[in-house]
């Protein structure tokens, strides 16, 4: 029933749609581990590929593969796998391909975890790691080796914001013979679609702005034919990060309302970065949308809006940062992101808080920068509260 030609709005809503025989309007949550099958023959058939239908839920399952294939057309993807976390995506989007002997080239900015598994998991399993600025063109080239297998980053990054240049790495990958990985969180599939700029696989965190409404943890990941059936297929079917079909049924839901919401929220942001750009109690704005941006330009290339994330840093360090965060009433005080309520967090606390001063400092996390997810919340509201919390 799926047409290639929709537009994303019209996908979202009746993208994978799969109906039982009742003809039920909403998509049905199939809560079940396995299927029965008509005779022994149907089952032989099954295991061999030769009959469509699903064997066991850690394989597939219908209200997952719903989600499945509504991602896939939301992001222009041939194919779309569902993993329980975003972590789980990341996770097998990079270790299903790589092997002992292999070489990775990562950002340094990454998300905590996410630099946990290319600095810290990988090389356990000798797979060797560089880090890079990934802002630094020459420094992704300068890091390739003979056995270079993959290139992975985030962009924008957690929490500065930075910007790295898909097209360009995209290019020093494939010449280095390498793919590229993108972690697409922070642009959500709204403005940036890495696999149009040559990107070869992309993850999310479904957790985020595709849940959007702060229930569920779940992943996914984004790929053509070839990387499925060559690596992720198998990895997912025999280590197990499989999303339930409850979760799945949530995003599913969700996604009926993604592009209302991520762009709704996304003007909201626009109008706070503006707000907050000329307030005496602020030293700097970081927003991707803005053109105080240090890379405005890359932001316009290859980004069609700003996204949901504003960095901010307030004046007076860590007293000045925890001050206001303290003094907010709608904005709450967490560590998600990309939810209907509008959330601010003080990275070098919490999410950076096991990286040294130095490691910080590198990534320009400093004591008085704070990271607001804008929510659905009425702009003017927002605005009110962060002028009150800031003080005069
Ligand atoms: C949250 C996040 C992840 C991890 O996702 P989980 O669903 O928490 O496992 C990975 N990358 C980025 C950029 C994130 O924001």
């Amino acid at each position: 029933m799926t047409k290639v030609t929709w537009h994303p709005d019209t996908a979202l809503v009746h993208g994978g749609s799969l109906r039982s025989q009742w003809g039920e309007t909403s998509e049905s949550m199939f809560v079940t581990q396995g299927f029965v099958y008509d005779s022994a023959e149907q089952a032989e058939a099954r295991f061999l590929n030769l009959d469509p239908g699903f064997q066991y839920s850690r394989f597939s399952n219908p209200t997952v593969t719903m989600f499945e294939e509504r991602m896939a057309l939301l992001e222009g993807a041939p194919v779309a796998r569902a993993t329980a976390t975003g972590m789980a995506a990341v996770t097998a989007a990079i270790l299903s391909q790589a092997s002992a002997g292999d070489h990775i080239v990562a950002a340094r900015a990454l998300f905590g975890s996410c630099r946990y598994i290319v600095e810290d998991l990988a090389p356990r399993f000798g797979i060797s790691c560089t880090l890079v600025d990934g802002r630094d063109l020459d420094q992704w080239r300068a890091a390739v080796r003979p056995n270079t297998r993959v290139f992975f980053f985030e962009s924008p990054t957690n929490p500065t914001l930075e910007v790295v240049d898909i097209a360009a790495v995209a290019e020093i990958a494939h010449a280095a013979g390498a793919r590229l990985v993108v972690d697409n969180v922070f642009a959500t599939a709204l403005y940036q679609k890495p696999l149009e700029l040559g990107a070869d696989v992309v993850a999310y965190s479904a957790t985020k702005h595709i849940d959007g409404q702060g229930r569920c943890l779940g992943g996914v990941v984004l790929c053509n034919e070839e990387f499925l059936e060559k690596h992720l297929q198998v990895f997912l079917r025999q280590t197990g990060p499989t999303m339930s079909p409850f979760n799945a049924w949530v995003m599913l839901k969700a996604l009926e309302t993604f592009s209302l919401r991520v762009g709704r929220q996304t003007e909201t942001a626009a109008k706070i970065a503006t707000f907050l750009e000329g307030h005496p109690k602020i030293e700097r704005v970081i927003y991707p949308g803005s053109d105080s941006h240090p890379q405005a330009d890359i932001c316009r290339k290859q980004m069609s809006g700003g996204s949901t994330m504003i960095a901010l840093e307030v004046k007076g360090g860590r007293d000045g940062a925890f001050a206001a965060m303290n003094k907010l009433g709608i904005i709450k005080i967490s560590n998600n992101l990309g939810d209907a309520k509008s959330l601010v967090t003080h990275p070098s606390t919490t999410t950076h808080q096991r990286f040294t001063e130095e490691v910080r400092q590198e990534l320009g996390i400093n004591q008085g920068l704070l990271r607001l997810s804008v929510g659905l919340e009425h702009a003017d509201d927002l605005i009110a509260d962060l002028e009150q919390a800031l003080g005069a």
